[in-house]
């Protein structure tokens, strides 16, 4: 008899803990999966701050797939997915191979939103995979190599625009990676310029009074030049404009203002709200009972009004849920309901300070450093075990992991 056929897309926070959680549960020879994603690597997108300004090796931030999973149970094809066919069963992939499932998981990440401001998706960096966030490091060097023959500021000026928790944690690193860069290079640290922009009145507008005064401080320390209050206008290659019509000459900015769920499911039939796939309380596609989709490209109501927001946190929460609503449905089975419980949420500001909250617990300074450490260790502990935390933060190749990430 032909063994059902569970295939993901997307490896991802959300579908990388799918497959190893099925890896689990699965009997052995009770299914065939097939784990589909355009790279060969996975990446801890909550450390690409890091592939920024080049404060961590390659490899502790993209790990070789294959060396993640099992793959006496899990298939992991390399390929780019380009549409699926709900009524014949079919992925499609980019070169015109398909691939046939009994049940999918659609686990395709989210998109950067640019809400069309003018200039943007032409000019600015990303940081949103670790080959855009690889591009804005080559980006920093391109500039400061052509900065050594003409000498104009605007090659030392960096532009990050979004004072959320990603913003703030890149703004951090550069401010502490910084230094060291430009000694590698030979540019004088004293004539580089961080700017930090952000729409609202302040940088993580969303968290406590205390917290935001703690980051605002620990990011002028640092001698960010913070501008709140002022959205952005336009951006061209050779400058950012904001409101009500300041030009700041750069040839740097990164977006980082918000993302939305990844564009290239919208035209499979699935039912798309909000931009998202709609799923029901089962992580199930609303009315298609052998698709399923979990993390940023799905939309989770968790009341009549508001979608859960997408984190990693929601993506490994749905995970292993997932794995078991897939099992129990190809064992008619029932299924279980996802709950989420929000853990709390902690942003890095550099190598040796934090901010956030856990559970009621506002926390700021070396503890809040020492709480995102734990976070991160936590998540490679349930990717790999003890030894990939032990691989990653002491024994790691710091060979370069193969990358095209072109600078614009
Ligand atoms: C810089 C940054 C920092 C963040 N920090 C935090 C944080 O501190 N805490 C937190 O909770 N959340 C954080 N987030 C959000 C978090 O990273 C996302 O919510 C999470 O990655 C969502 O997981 P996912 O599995 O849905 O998608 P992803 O992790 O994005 O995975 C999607 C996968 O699909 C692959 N893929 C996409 N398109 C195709 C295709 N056509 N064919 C084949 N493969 C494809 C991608 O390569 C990727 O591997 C951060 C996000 C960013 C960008």
């Amino acid at each position: 008899m032909n063994k059902p056929k569970i295939v993901i897309l997307g490896a991802g926070y959300g579908g990388i803990i799918t497959s190893k959680s099925l890896e689990k549960l699965l009997k052995s020879g009770e299914a065939d999966v097939t784990l589909i994603n355009k790279h060969e690597y996975h990446y801890i997108t909550t450390q690409l701050h890091k592939t920024v300004v080049g404060t961590a090796a390659d490899r502790q931030i993209a790990m070789s797939i294959p060396n993640l999973i099992n793959p006496n149970k899990t298939r992991f094809l390399q390929a780019t997915v380009s549409s699926v066919d709900l009524n014949e069963q079919e992925v499609h992939l980019e070169g015109g191979d398909t691939v046939p499932y009994d049940y999918l998981l659609v686990s395709l990440g989210f998109e950067v939103e640019t809400y069309g401001t003018p200039g943007i998706k032409e000019n600015a960096f990303e940081i949103r995979s670790f080959r855009s966030s690889k591009a804005i490091y080559n980006q920093i060097i391109k500039q400061f190599n052509l900065y050594k023959q003409d000498q104009d500021p605007s090659r030392l000026t960096f532009v990050v625009a979004g004072g959320g928790f990603t913003g703030v944690e890149l703004l951090g690193e550069f401010a502490d990676g910084m230094p060291k860069l430009c000694k590698e290079h030979n540019i004088p640290f004293e004539k580089v310029k961080i700017v930090a922009i952000e729409a609202a009145s302040s940088v993580i507008p969303f968290f406590p009074k205390q917290s935001i005064e703690y980051t605002t401080e620990v990011l002028e320390k640092m001698n960010i030049e913070l501008i709140t209050g002022r959205k952005i206008l336009k951006c061209s290659p050779e400058m950012v404009v904001i409101e009500p019509n300041w030009e700041i000459p750069t040839r740097t900015l990164i977006w980082s203002c918000g993302v939305k769920g990844n564009t290239i499911v919208h035209n499979w039939g699935l039912p798309i709200v909000r931009g998202k796939i709609a799923v029901d309380s089962y992580l199930r596609v609303k009315n298609i009972n052998n698709v399923f989709s979990l993390g940023d490209c799905s939309l989770f109501m968790k009341d009549e009004k508001n979608a859960l927001a997408p984190t990693a946190q929601v993506a490994l929460q749905q995970a292993p849920v997932c794995a078991k609503n897939i099992v129990a449905s190809l064992r008619g089975e029932s299924l279980k309901k996802f709950e989420y419980h929000h853990k709390g949420s902690v942003a890095s500001i550099g190598l040796k300070v934090g901010v956030g909250k856990v559970g009621s617990l506002s926390l700021s300074g070396v503890i809040g450093a020492f709480m995102k450490l734990v976070i991160e260790a936590r998540y490679l502990f349930n990717l790999g075990g003890p030894s990939l935390i032990i691989k990653q933060h002491f024994g790691v190749d710091r060979a370069p992991i193969k990358v095209t990430a072109k600078v614009k």
